[in-house]
């Protein structure tokens, strides 16, 4: 049999590896899905919040505009043409300024570079220390006048209106140099200016300001940008958002951030289409999941960009995803006893099916028992296994008991075969094969251990003449008889077999010449007396005597001495016995 060294290996194993593969496949898949839905989640998170947040802000800032210009047209409205107007109009500003805490100042600029303004000292903590002003102190007018433009009049006020304080300054301030001056200057309507970072103070905020009628005059309000931070701030989680709202330029309005640098990094005026869907966007080693939103803000193209951390934001899902994972190995780990059992049902009645057609080959059919299993398969395969082993045992008794019928018929078959084979078919006695096979098995013997042995050889005398006269069919009768009473005569004392025709010969084993003589005369006498059943007279044998003797080496030399005998026989007149 040839052997195939094939890698072995259990079916346990086998099963437990294929649930290990299968499950490592379906986690991977599964956690690598989950991985990138997160992914998704995250963007549509910051989709869906920049969405919300987009029509809040558009609404606060809207709203903010809306309150602000409307302040400045009733500012516009109000009669202030002449300069003493500012005076008259003074209580009105100080409650305009008392309701909106976002308006840092009011003030008016005229055409020959006269600059009146009233500033709320409550606003910055840095006010009233920059203009030297005291605790009590609660407004600040400040006067310059077109005529003396190098100095400026400051007038403090506390919360009664009481005049604390007035001294002269320097001044370098000409109003008529300033951006809302002649923004408001070139059109009819209400403008409002970028933000910039106002003097005095540590805030950015923009001013809105409105031509007065019929007039080169022009009225403003100063509002602070933290006003809208506040309104945005309340819209986010800035723990983990950052919000900035700039101008197609890339000139920052307002921000939540903590980091105001990012916009700057970020900002790229070609990209900005390229971000109006949430992106991925690594700045500095760190993600950031980035959407650019236009603000419906007139005709302002202003822009709200809002950065997420993608870390923070991903967080949860990931949380989520890891909790899933963990109860799929979870469940893995509980199904691995199910599956060692389930195992262990297949293969063990399988094992002991190995043992039972062991049993097989040791041929102990009758302890060959069924391997119960609750598995339909392996019960089927037992079913088979166990009609296999009885059929084959069953096969094995028939061809046992075949085998010994049929060896013992050979054997009858063989016996029959050989006895044909050396037997004469006419008389029934020994052949001249079987002689032969004699002579040559007594010379032996007389070569090896030097024993003796005889041979008579017997010659019926005028045969021919029995035929010829009674016919070939009583010849045969005669040769019949005389078989007969040669076997009978010599009996034990030797094998007796047809050498020939009408010659018989005689092999008697250690026997010497004289008994062999004796045997020779006794048959001599037999044939003589015997009345023969189908022939009239008397048949007598001419008979010779021989045997070994040291120096014969072939039994034919035996043969012919005898012959010899034979010979002198009929010549010393037939009916006797020579020796030689
Ligand atoms: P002798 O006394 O000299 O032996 O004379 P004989 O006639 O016996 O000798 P011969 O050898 O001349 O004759 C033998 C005869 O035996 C010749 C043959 O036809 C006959 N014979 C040989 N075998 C058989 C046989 O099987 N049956 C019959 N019926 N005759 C046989
Ligand atoms: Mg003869
Ligand atoms: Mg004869």
């Amino acid at each position: 049999m040839n052997h195939i060294h094939l890698k072995k290996i259990s079916l346990k194993a086998t099963i437990l590896a294929l649930f290990l593969i299968i499950a490592t496949i379906i986690s991977f898949v599964f956690g690598w899905q989950l991985f990138y839905t997160n992914k998704h989640l995250s963007k549509d998170s910051i989709n869906s919040h920049i969405g919300s947040i987009v029509q809040n802000i558009d609404n606060t800032l809207k709203n903010n505009e809306a309150l602000h210009f409307g302040i400045i047209n009733i500012l516009g409205g109000i009669n202030q043409n002449k300069k003493e107007h500012w005076d008259e109009n003074f209580s009105t500003y100080i409650e305009i300024l008392k309701a909106r805490s976002s308006i840092y100042a009011i003030y008016t600029g005229y055409e020959d570079n006269s600059f009146y303004e009233i500033i709320n000292l409550d606003i910055d903590a840095n006010l009233r220390a920059s203009y030297h002003a005291d605790l009590q102190d609660k407004w600040l007018l400040i006067k310059i006048d077109g005529q003396n433009i190098a100095q400026r009049e400051l007038s403090f006020f506390d919360s009664q209106l009481r005049l604390t304080a007035k001294k002269l300054e320097p001044n370098s301030y000409e109003s008529s140099q300033r951006t809302w001056y002649q923004m408001a200057l070139s059109g009819e309507n209400a403008i409002k200016t970028l933000p910039y970072k106002f003097s005095h103070i540590d805030t950015s905020g923009i001013t809105f300001s409105k031509r007065l009628e019929n007039s080169k005059n022009v009225v403003s309000i100063d509002v602070l940008i933290e006003d809208f931070r506040n309104s945005l701030k309340n819209l986010i989680d800035t723990d983990s958002l950052e919000l900035f709202l700039f101008k197609q330029d890339g000139t920052l309005i307002s921000s939540v951030a903590e980091n105001e640098a990012l916009f700057k990094q970020f900002y790229d005026k070609e990209n900005i289409d390229k971000f109006l869907e949430a992106q991925i966007l690594p700045i500095h080693g760190k993600n950031y999941i980035v959407q650019i939103a236009p603000l419906q803000n007139g005709a302002n193209e202003e822009y709200l960009a809002l950065f997420g951390d993608y870390d923070k934001i991903i967080a949860p899902y990931n949380q989520t995803t890891f909790r899933l994972l963990a109860i799929f190995a979870l469940t893995y780990l509980l199904m691995l006893p199910i599956i060692l059992y389930f195992s262990r049902i297949i293969v063990k009645p399988i094992f002991e099916l190995v043992g039972e057609s062991n049993k097989i080959k040791e041929r102990k059919y009758n302890t060959i028992s069924k391997v119960e299993s609750n598995i339909i398969e392996v019960s089927v395969l037992s079913d088979a296994f166990l009609d296999m082993s009885q059929s084959i045992y069953e096969y094995q008794n028939s061809l046992e008991e075949k085998v010994e019928e049929r060896t013992q018929e050979l054997k009858l078959k063989n016996e029959e075969l050989y006895k044909i084979s050396v037997t004469d078919k006419l008389t029934g006695i020994y052949n001249r094969v079987k002689l032969d096979k004699s002579l040559q098995e007594n010379m032996k013997l007389s070569l090896s251990q030097g024993s003796r042995f005889a041979v008579i050889i017997m010659d019926i005398d005028f045969f021919k003449k029995i035929n010829d006269n009674f016919g070939h069919q009583v010849g045969d009768d005669v040769l019949q008889e005389c078989a007969q009473i040669l076997t009978h005569t010599v009996s034990d004392k030797g094998i007796i077999g047809r050498w020939g025709g009408e010659e018989f010969l005689v092999i008697c084993p250690e026997t010497d010449l004289t008994n062999a003589q004796q045997l020779a005369l006794q048959i001599n006498q037999a044939i003589k007396a015997h009345p023969f059943s189908t022939y009239p007279h008397r048949v007598t044998m001419s008979v010779g005597v021989s045997g070994y003797q040291a120096g014969i080496e072939k039994y034919d030399e035996i043969v012919s001495n005898a012959d010899k005998a034979l010979y002198k026989a009929k010549e010393n007149g037939r009916d006797r016995v020579e020796v030689n």
